[in-house]
């Protein structure tokens, strides 16, 4: 089935309010003549920039994601921030899992799983990240490590639930590294994914966007893009550069 191209920029701890406001001021022209209906677009500020962002892009066809949130809607849980506290602000995606929050703040698949459940409840989308090291893939674990992660992460949702997320694949060796994987690389994992999301899911499986991410440019966006099971990209280091980001926008369109 035809699935929505999904291109979500990950700005990571980069960029102030205002620095936001001036990032999304240079995409707006930039995205204005692209076709609408053939891909979704969604930037990731830090929290601090939501706000910002929020409302730089109002009539820009940009939705707004963002990189973490807590598991409970509100309580003692200092510098935290909840899902309907995103909700509020205008955000429409949440990234859950992402490698940085893994392996430098301790994030495990069962708070992946309650991320990801809250994100739901409050009527965001998830955007759950997986991927395997580079040790793991050199050990020959790369399907093992991505299939624990998948099952831990997804196995408690219905069909219903898994059909409204992205699982955005990305190798922790591919990230910020310049390294990317092939697209034949890419489209293996992206089909096993998609497989177990079968299992989990049933006919649910042919709706869930499934991104790649990692070092993601203009020159290899529109291969990676064109593989069958790949369907966005989770964009870092390029969705800083308003140009940048706009040309792998555009080879989602090829
Ligand atoms: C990311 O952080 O999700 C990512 C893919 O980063 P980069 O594109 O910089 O490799």
């Amino acid at each position: 089935m035809a699935r929505t191209k999904f291109i979500c920029g990950n700005w990571k701890m980069f960029k102030t309010a205002g620095e936001a406001r001036e990032l999304v001021r240079q995409l707006a022209p930039l995205m204005a003549g692209l076709a609408r209906r053939t891909v979704q677009v969604a930037i990731a500020p830090p929290f601090t920039a939501l706000a910002s962002a929020a409302e730089a892009i109002a009539g820009t066809g940009l939705e707004l994601a963002a990189q973490n949130v807590h598991w409970e809607a509100q309580g003692a849980f200092t510098g935290e921030v909840s899902a309907p506290m995103l909700k509020d602000l205008g955000v429409k995606h949440c990234i859950v899992g992402h490698s940085e929050r893994r392996q430098l703040f301790g994030e495990t698949d069962a708070s992946v799983a309650k991320k990801t459940r809250a994100v739901l409840e409050a009527g965001l989308l998830p955007i759950v990240c997986v991927g395997e090291t580079l040790a793991e893939r050199e050990a020959n674990e790369t399907m093992a490590v991505v299939e624990r992660q998948v099952r831990g992460a997804l196995g408690g949702l219905s069909a219903a639930e898994l059909r409204t997320l992205t699982v955005a694949y990305e190798p922790v060796w591919a990230i910020g590294t310049g390294k990317t994987a092939t697209t034949a690389q890419a489209q293996e994992v992206h089909a096993v994914i998609r497989g177990l999301l079968r299992e989990l899911g049933g006919g649910a499986a042919d709706e869930v966007r499934i991104q790649y991410g990692g070092s993601v440019k203009a020159d290899n966006a529109a291969e990676l893009l064109a593989q069958p099971d790949v369907d966005g990209a989770l964009v870092g280091g390029a969705s800083l550069k308003a140009q940048d980001f706009v040309a792998i926008v555009k080879g989602a369109l090829r």
